[in-house]
């Protein structure tokens, strides 16, 4: 028996930034799934979720099950390495998740990557050294690919990336465009909450590919113009608002949001770099409300839960995490808060909201093998 685990990805800053060929912030989660399986003699797969139930298929013949959808992941991944030359063949699995699904910590990409590495060991191939980071992100772009293509989520790299490339009690910086990453230490005092409203993202995938769709109108607006961009990486926040005549309402909050938060983003690693907690947890807080006015991708519920955490003392920053539409909130407290804390978000928004919340402390940890 061959055993993957990946963690999911705990996102400290940059929202809808990866995509938009920007800057990003995050973790590896001490949370994560774990896929055990074992190669067949046939060309068979066949797979098992204890929460999600089993699926079968041929290797040769990878279609999407209504039935099971959440099987598309790995179906995704095994069509893109097969792409890449991988040799598969029929195998069994088992896959097993300390990781609330739809929550923002990117279940998905923990499936997508942990597929990867199984059947690396499975069919013995690799794409490179697993030591060297241009092979991770190699396969953080497989992955990425599979949920873009075949599950049809127009996600960016950040979550396959930080999966893959996520250190022990380090933040990871994230270059989308370079594909580079730089690991940044996290000081020990410092600890991260999740807090999941309970409230699943809703139709994350169209709602998702409306706002890249809208970045991209962004950029094409510009482009007509005759200002040179490829991505929204490439201009500031003070030029798009300079240009705001040029577009719709909508294109230009988003883009505001996109090309402030790069910059909170740089900013934010300068502030880690220098040790500077509040300045971190003030452009944590930023970041939500550029999320919830300019980039409508937060809920109500999402924004109690950040209310909430901002009125309590112990709270240093707080904003939505992942893809927003539903999922969970991340806090930033010192250690010795964390408890009292996570106790005292979780009884008032229960309280208010009359949702059942469930929340972690969450460590940053070594990526995926
Ligand atoms: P997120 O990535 O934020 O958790 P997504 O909607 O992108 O949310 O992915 C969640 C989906 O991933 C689930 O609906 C399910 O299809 C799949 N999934 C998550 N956990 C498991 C699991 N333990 N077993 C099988 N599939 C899972
Ligand atoms: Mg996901």
């Amino acid at each position: 028996m061959v055993s993957a685990f990946a963690p999911g990805r705990v996102e400290l800053i940059g929202n809808h930034t990866d995509y938009n060929e920007g800057y990003v912030m995050a973790f590896a989660a001490n949370m994560g799934v774990t896929i055990q399986g074992e190669a067949r003699s046939d060309e068979t797969v066949k797979l098992r979720s204890k929460e999600f139930g089993e699926d079968a298929f041929a290797i040769s013949s990878l279609n999407k099950n209504v039935h099971t959808p959440w099987a598309d992941y790995t179906k995704g991944v095994l069509i893109e390495l097969q792409k890449a030359g991988a040799p598969l063949s029929g195998f069994e699995a088992e896959i097993t998740s300390t990781l609330p699904a739809g929550s923002g910590m990117s279940s998905s990409a923990a499936i997508e990557v942990a597929t990867a590495l199984l059947v690396q060991k499975l069919f013995n191939f690799q794409f490179g050294d697993m030591e060297d980071p241009v092979t991770r992100m190699t396969l953080a772009a497989i992955c990425r690919n599979a949920e873009n293509e075949f599950v049809g989520v127009k996600c960016g790299i950040l979550d396959q990336a930080t999966s893959l490339m996520g250190k022990k009690d380090h933040a990871v910086f994230l270059d989308c465009r370079e594909q580079s990453v730089e690991a940044i230490p996290l000081h020990p005092d410092l600890c991260f909450v999740i807090c999941d409203t309970g409230v699943k993202h809703m139709l994350l995938s169209s709602k998702y590919n409306a706002r890249r769709t809208e970045c991209e109108e962004a950029v094409r607006v510009l482009q007509m113009n005759k200002i040179e961009v490829k991505a929204l990486r490439d201009i500031s926040s003070q030029k798009i608002q300079e240009y705001s005549g040029l577009f719709m309402d909508r294109v230009f909050r988003r883009a505001m949001h996109v090309t402030s938060e790069n910059e909170r983003v740089l900013a934010a690693r300068e502030a880690l770099l220098r040790n500077e907690i509040e300045t971190l947890g003030r452009l944590m807080c930023e970041s939500h409300e550029s999320s919830r006015e300019a980039f409508e991708n937060s809920t109500q519920y999402l924004d109690m839960l950040v209310e909430i955490a901002r009125s309590l003392p112990a709270c240093i920053g707080a904003r939505l995490t992942g893809g927003g539409f539903g999922g969970a909130t991340l806090s930033m407290v010192y250690r010795h808060d964390a408890e009292t804390f996570m106790a005292e978000l979780t009884r008032q928004y229960r309280e208010k909201s009359g949702k059942e919340p469930l929340a972690w402390i969450v460590e940053a940890s070594d990526g995926a093998a």
